[in-house]
This record gives C-alpha cells, sequence and structure tokens, in this order.
C-alpha cells in the first residue's frame, strides 16, 4: 500500500488561509490504512482548522467528506457538485490522489493534507516500512523475495558490496545488509545457485515516467499495440 504521514498543521492552515470554505477530502483505502488521511483523520484535521479560525476570530466554515478511494474516478467524479459550495479543498490522499482530485472538471484548487513517502507494507500497528520502489522490473523471484532496489540502500542487483560488516549494512550499521538476507533466503530455499546469477541489468527504458500500464484485456480499447 502506499505511505504517506501528515504534513505539519501550520502549514495546511497557511495554505488555505485565503479561503473561506473549505472542504477536506478524505481517501478510505491506503491512507486509512497508515492512520494519516481515512475519515477519522479527516474529522480531526477539520475540527484543528475549525478551532484555529475560531481562535482568529475567522468565520469559516470547514466541510469534510471521505471517498473510498481517491485514485479513482468512479469514486471522486460526484465530487465535483460538493465542491460547488466551497472556496477551497484540503485532500488527505497520497500524492496520485490529490492529482485525480484537482483535475476534476470545475474543481476548486486542491491543496495536500500529507506527504506521500513510499510503497509499503503495516508491519505492526503504526509501524510502516518501505518495500517496493515500483521499478517495472520485478527482481524477487531470483532474489528470494527481498527487494534488492529497495531494501539494500545502493539498490544494487548484485551484491552484497564489499562494506557489509557481519551481516549489517556499511550505510546504515542498526540494518541487516539485504544480500546477506537474500543470501540467507536463497540457501534456506535451497537455491543458493541463484547468488552467482548476475542479475538482468536493469531496464531504465521501462520506468519512464509518467508511466502508463494498460492492462492486456484492454489493450485494443485504447488503440495500444499488442
Ligand atoms: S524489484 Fe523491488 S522495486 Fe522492483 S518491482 Fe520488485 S519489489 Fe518493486
Ligand atoms: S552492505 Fe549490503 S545492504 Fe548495505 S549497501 Fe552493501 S550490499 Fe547493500
Amino acid at each position: 500500500m502506499i505511505i504517506a504521514e501528515r504534513k505539519p498543521f501550520a502549514e495546511i492552515k497557511d495554505a488555505v488561509a485565503p479561503y473561506e470554505k473549505v472542504l477536506v477530502v478524505g481517501c478510505g483505502t491506503c491512507v486509512a490504512v497508515c492512520l494519516a488521511g481515512g475519515e477519522k483523520e479527516v474529522g480531526l484535521l477539520a475540527s484543528q482548522l475549525k478551532l484555529a479560525r475560531g481562535q482568529n476570530g475567522k468565520a469559516s466554515q470547514i466541510g469534510e467528506i471521505t471517498v473510498e478511494r481517491q485514485c479513482d474516478l468512479e469514486f471522486i467524479r460526484p465530487l465535483s457538485e460538493t465542491v460547488a459550495a466551497y472556496d477551497a479543498v484540503i485532500s488527505t490522499a497520497c500524492g496520485a490522489g490529490v492529482q485525480f482530485l484537482a483535475a476534476l472538471p470545475e474543481m476548486k484548487p486542491v491543496f495536500p493534507a500529507l506527504n506521500t513517502t513510499f510503497i509499503g507494507v503495516n508491519e505492526e500497528a503504526g509501524f510502516y516500512t518501505e518495500r517496493c520502489r515500483a521499478c517495472h522490473q520485478c527482481y524477487l523471484g531470483l532474489t528470494g523475495g527481498i527487494c534488492p532496489r529497495t531494501m539494500c540502500p545502493k539498490g544494487l542487483l548484485n551484491g552484497p558490496c564489499g562494506g557489509n560488516i557481519r551481516g549489517k549494512c556499511e550505510v546504515n550499521p542498526d540494518r541487516a545488509c539485504a544480500w546477506c538476507e537474500i543470501y540467507a533466503k536463497l540457501e534456506g530455499e535451497g537455491r543458493l545457485g541463484l547468488i552467482e546469477a548476475i542479475l538482468p541489468l536493469h531496464a531504465h527504458g521501462r520506468s519512464t515516467t509518467p508511466g502508463t500500464v494498460i492492462h492486456p484485456a484492454y489493450k485494443r480499447r485504447y488503440g495500444a499495440h499488442e
């Protein structure tokens, strides 16, 4: 899932200071799981804004709504009508959701309430770790399910580097060397021969940005080449 964290309140408050009526739009998927931008966090942010504006003696109207996913047109399309009553919108979605929302017709200025951090996992309550950099060329089948591009700070495709110290990473000695972990995992799976294989060079041409993926079943519909 996408992990994000909330911006400092002062930054959000200042961004929408020129606007009297502000709608806070939450997202009920990834950012809800990581406790950054779901319904509860929207309620909290809306309350903080009301309180801060009340303290400044500034009359204002703060609305709130949370949709299932802001990265899906089906869920955000109805917001085009909702925002008509507001002057600006705060989105608590990841950067993708904020952009999709901002591109809707008749949309008011949209301001992000979160900083999007990475694609990761929910290890324990409130504890998230990065696992994937969406590199367009997944190596996990050759590396025992441990991502060399993400878990090794150097993103080495053929490791370990000479810097590892008794299984610890030279960049961050508090962490295990990802390539030592890959070695141990492959050994445990009886696939250690893979450690000597040279991983194919990364095809950087595939990861040009912005990326597009068209599902094979929809290629004809979008006029894409087979
Ligand atoms: S190799 Fe790593 S960064 Fe690339 S797609 Fe697989 S998990 Fe993601
Ligand atoms: S010590 Fe291991 S994880 Fe750290 S940079 Fe070198 S190969 Fe990567």
